[in-house]
């Protein structure tokens, strides 16, 4: 590779800054424009008051895939990071009490699973040896391809009817498991990457096979630590992070990208470009000026947009040991409270949960004796539920704050030292996320693949796309997984 070529990535989530690495570790001079004053995306950070917040990805898995962005640069991650097991992986709970220990050992998982439903034991195992041929499938093999033509689609077409990736997350679970709440364990993980589990195709379920076989993972330092290993590798290697670079547009020359231009006036030109921004922000605003990007962005908004999220980050001046680090606090409803997630135009009355409590592994996360929290709330994008959540945000907290009080933090206000709230509309202004949606299109068939928004664009062929909304999708390793195929791409672009 000829040093002599420049790329741009616009953006630096996990995408962005995964893509960054791979292009300056082959020799490609990278620029990584963050419009904020910290990398890092959905994985910001906030710190107030001695206490660290992780604003998302806490559940992290698939350490190879992190792994190998360190090796790929002949570094060893471990002189960059930490990644602290999580045990037990999740504590699932329902309100009349009942708990469920998710963890990486068959015979405490049978043991749990018996006492909901003797049956479910060896249905489970049945569900785990699927979960794991989808995900031998669906991410060893497809999970950092470019699905650029329809005849890769067609290529992967036998295995995907072999697997039945027709039938939803929770059809699939439903045909191994009868217990009604351990189907809710079972299916729910496709929330996690912003898939409805009555909608999705049952490929997500390859999520718990992936997490069986990797485990989950927590960096010492919390997930802000993982971002800042990451932008320290590109700088170590010679790349160039700019915070506070807000792009305007990406300039173009006839059907090709040729640099982009700053809101401050700032221009870069560049051999290839790549945006990590969401995927209608990148075709509707930053390429406005082309008729592509206002083809592409109009195509993109009939599209289905994943849900958005509530978030509550706080502070408490007391250590919590009866919560576990993730929990997943399931609502009285489960199918009608989804239904509403995803298709409802207001909040529902009830609520399902995800609470974080990070000290749990690491406790330098907050002031000695306290604790550092987030609680998120699944809700409606702002197109399907056009809240006004400057009114109703304080509100909603204060309800789940009830909530919580009652069921798994008593004492909450008292103890609270500091809170804030990111809401859907902090999504659309902070991270320019169409609609608010957390995760950009929703992962269901018909948006999944080929039919995903591809990693090189068709009709500018120097731009490129990496990140939740080009495929294989969002999460950590699937962000991760696309920067791979398109790292792929463009390094195969430049050289040719
Ligand atoms: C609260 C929450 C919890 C989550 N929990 C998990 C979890 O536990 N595990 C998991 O695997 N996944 C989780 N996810 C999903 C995961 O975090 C995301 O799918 C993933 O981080 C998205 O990465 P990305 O590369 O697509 O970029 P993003 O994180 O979306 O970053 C895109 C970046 O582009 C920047 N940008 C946008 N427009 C411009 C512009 N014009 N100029 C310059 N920069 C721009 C943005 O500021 C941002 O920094 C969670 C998500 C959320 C929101």
């Amino acid at each position: 590779m000829t040093d002599a070529k420049k790329a741009i990535v616009i953006g630096a989530g996990f995408g962005g800054l995964a893509l960054a690495i791979r292009l300056q570790a082959a020799g490609v001079q990278t620029t990584l424009l963050e419009k904020r004053d910290k990398p890092g995306g959905r994985a910001y950070v906030y710190h107030e008051q001695g206490f660290t917040f992780d604003a998302g990805p806490t559940v992290i898995t698939d350490p190879t895939a992190i792994e190998a962005l360190f090796t790929l640069a002949g570094r060893s991650m471990a002189d960059y990071v930490e990644l602290l097991p999580v045990a037990p992986f999740y504590r699932l709970c329902w309100e009349d009490g009942t708990q469920f220990d998710y963890a990486n050992d068959q015979a405490a998982l049978d043991r749990q699973i018996a006492q909901f439903n003797a049956a479910d034991v060896a249905g489970y195992r049945r569900f785990l040896a699927y979960s794991k041929a989808v995900f031998r499938e669906g991410y060893l093999k497809l999970g950092a391809v470019p699905f650029l033509s329809f005849r890769d689609m067609v290529a992967a077409g036998p295995q995907l009817a072999r697997l039945q990736a027709w039938r939803s997350v929770y059809a699939k679970v439903s045909a191994f498991i009868e217990d009604d709440k351990l189907r809710q364990a079972f299916s729910f993980h496709s929330l996690l990457v912003g898939g409805n589990p009555f909608a999705t195709s049952s490929i997500y379920t390859l999520i718990h096979a992936l997490e069986r076989e990797w485990g989950v993972w927590f960096p010492r330092g919390g997930t802000g630590a993982l971002v800042n290993a990451l932008v320290k590798l590109f700088e170590d290697l010679g790349g160039c992070l700019q915070l506070n670079a807000d792009v305007a547009h990406i300039t173009t020359a006839g059907r090709r990208a040729t640099g982009v231009r700053l809101v401050d006036g700032r221009h870069y030109e560049a051999d290839s470009v790549a945006s990590n921004a969401d995927v209608v922000h990148t075709y509707s605003q930053l390429l406005s000026g082309h008729r592509r990007g206002v083809q592409e962005s109009a195509r993109l908004k009939r599209k289905r947009f994943s849900n958005s999220l509530f978030v509550i980050h706080f502070g408490l001046k007391r250590p919590q040991p009866q919560l576990q680090h993730h929990t997943v606090c399931f609502g009285p409803r489960y199918r009608a409270l989804i239904q509403d997630i995803f298709q409802g135009q207001a909040l529902a009355d009830d609520f399902s949960l995800y609470l974080h409590a990070p000290c749990v592994t690491d406790p330098s996360l907050a002031p000695q004796g306290c604790s550092s929290h987030y609680v998120l709330s699944p809700v409606p994008h702002l197109g399907n539920a056009p809240i006004d959540w400057k009114v109703e945000g304080p509100r909603y907290r204060e309800r789940i704050f009830d909530y919580l009080e009652q069921h798994y933090i008593p004492g909450l206000r008292k103890d609270l030292v500091t809170c804030r709230i990111f809401t859907p509309a902090d999504f659309e202004s902070e991270l320019n996320a169409h609609l608010g949606s957390a995760f950009s299109l929703e992962p269901i068939l018909t948006q999944s693949a080929w039919f995903r928004p591809h990693n090189r664009d068709a009709m500018l062929t120097n731009l490129y796309l990496a990140g939740a909304g080009t495929h294989p999708g969002a999460g950590v390793p699937g962000v991760i997984g696309s920067a791979r195929a398109t790292a792929g791409l463009m390094l195969e672009d430049m050289q040719g």
